[in-house]
């Protein structure tokens, strides 16, 4: 469903990515992982089009994301194009980005009520599912200020499955997150992996997390892919010293 065919990106002289390969069919489940710096953020940001790669090839369904084909010839893609690909991805960043002045209801209905051609009740009504979905479905009258950090961040996860995606981008969901409210979160998640039909890309220092929901564990190192595979080979037999290394902070 996600494609990325030698994509690189440099910020200034800085080349962050340097050729990425990645296939990520749909429903797969993918855990980045990777030192700080090594580039797993901008891969995902780029494929919300938060940023835009200097080489290469991002396909979402087979479409290509930055360019479009006008009259034979490729073109860098415009807003309607982009916008029309990136409704099928879905974010949930480390930091939850809720409107304070708005119910988490409301919150959750914002996006959906603006882009999409549904009535507001209907739009109501997928909020009040996917508030449920998340375990916050006795809460949704309460504002932003009222909630826990974990609470918060189920919010934000409700209010990306809205328009429901067909790929989840998790990126460091739980590393603002008290300890103690980790683990209500990655329940959430776990239990979306569980559904099924949505792709995901985690990023995420969750080692065992990542061995428990992934179907593939993809190691980034210096932007580069330097190791990638089934999660118990990648997490308990790496190969590379590097990642061996990486992991080696973990335990
Ligand atoms: P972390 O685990 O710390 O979040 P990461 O693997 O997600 O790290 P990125 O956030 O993708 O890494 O960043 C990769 C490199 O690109 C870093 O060295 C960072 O400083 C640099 N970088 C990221 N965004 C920008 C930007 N907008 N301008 C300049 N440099 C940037």
């Amino acid at each position: 469903i996600v494609q990325y065919k030698d994509v690189h990106k440099s910020f200034g002289q800085t080349e962050v990515l340097k050729g990425i390969d990645l296939d990520i069919k749909p429903s797969e489940k993918v855990a980045l992982i990777g030192p700080s710096g090594s580039g797993k953020t901008t891969i995902i940001r780029m494929l919300m089009t938060l940023e835009e790669p200097t080489a290469g090839i991002i396909e979402v369904n087979g479409e290509n994301l930055w360019q479009m084909e006008k009259k034979g010839e490729w073109v860098t893609a415009d807003e309607n194009h982009l916008r029309s690909i990136r409704g099928d991805i879905g974010m949930v960043f480390q930091h939850f980005n809720l409107f304070p002045h708005m119910t988490i209801l409301e919150n959750c209905m914002l996006a959906p009520v603006l882009v999409k051609n549904e009535s507001k009740s209907e739009v109501k009504a997928t909020a009040v599912e996917m508030l449920e979905k998340v375990g916050l479905g006795d809460k949704i009258e309460l504002y932003p200020a009222q909630l826990s950090g974990g609470q918060k961040q189920r919010v934000a996860m409700a209010r990306a499955l809205m328009m429901r995606p067909k790929v989840m981008l998790f990126d460091e969901v739980t590393s603002a997150l008290d300890p103690e409210l980790v683990g209500e979160v990655l329940e959430v998640i776990r239990d979306l992996a569980k559904e099924g039909e949505m792709a995901m890309i985690l990023v995420t220092h969750e080692m065992d997390f990542a061995l428990d929901i992934a179907d593939r564990v993809v190691f980034l190192n210096e932007g580069v892919i330097e190791e990638q595979g089934a999660p118990s080979e990648i997490l308990m037999n790496p190969e590379s010293e590097r990642l061996q290394d990486f992991l080696g902070r973990f335990t």
